[in-house]
């Protein structure tokens, strides 16, 4: 998965009433009394720090969720089902959505691995069987992660260890899932 797409940011429900009555997003300050220039977005250079962390961390995951079961077309990297639901109103006959109680979307390198938290290229879709699985896999790895990297250095990264250790090499490739896929289906 190379797939790097940039996010459209979603804009919290008071910052778009506010932008849309010509105040600043963060603090309501109407563009009237603005000492700076009112293309710009906020009133001053605080209020933008406070808006870009306010909007950085509200990327919605509930949308990022919804682009990637879509990109993947609702259909679990591990054992290969799908799970998609046929709307019935007719609005909407015939559209396909996902069945999200039945599907997760998955950190491949998990966050606590130092994966990406919003990279598309980390993110896939999973049911909820496999991903029952792939944490089991991920909680070993994590445990085996930690240790290297307080032994070694601060700054060791995933790569860095998933190319030294070759356990974590095992657990992370095709041949290993597939393994387990036996396992699980008899
Ligand atoms: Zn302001
Ligand atoms: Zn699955």
């Amino acid at each position: 998965m190379t797939d790097r797409e940039a996010y459209r940011i979603k804009y919290s429900k008071i910052a778009t009433e506010r932008m849309k009555d010509d105040q600043c997003p963060s603090c309501g300050k109407p563009k009237k009394e603005w000492t700076r220039r009112t293309d710009w977005r906020c009133c001053s250079v605080e209020c933008t720090k406070i808006f870009d962390k306010e909007h950085d961390q509200s990327l919605n995951w509930d949308w990022v969720r919804s682009r990637i079961f879509k990109r993947d077309n609702y259909i679990c990297a591990m054992c290969g089902e799908r799970f998609a639901i046929v709307a019935k109103h007719p609005d909407f006959k015939g559209e396909e959505y996902a069945d999200s109680s039945q599907l997760i979307c998955d950190h491949i390198v998990p966050l606590a691995m130092d994966g990406a938290m919003w990279d598309m290229g980390n993110l896939q879709t999973l049911c909820i069987e496999c991903n029952k699985i792939k944490t089991a896999i991920d909680l070993k790895n994590i445990a085996e992660f930690k240790k290297i990297k307080d032994k070694k250095s601060k700054h060791h990264t995933f790569k860095d260890v998933y190319t030294k250790n070759k356990i974590l090499h095992k657990t992370y490739s095709k041949v290993y899932i597939l393994k387990v896929l036996q396992l699980r289906k008899p």
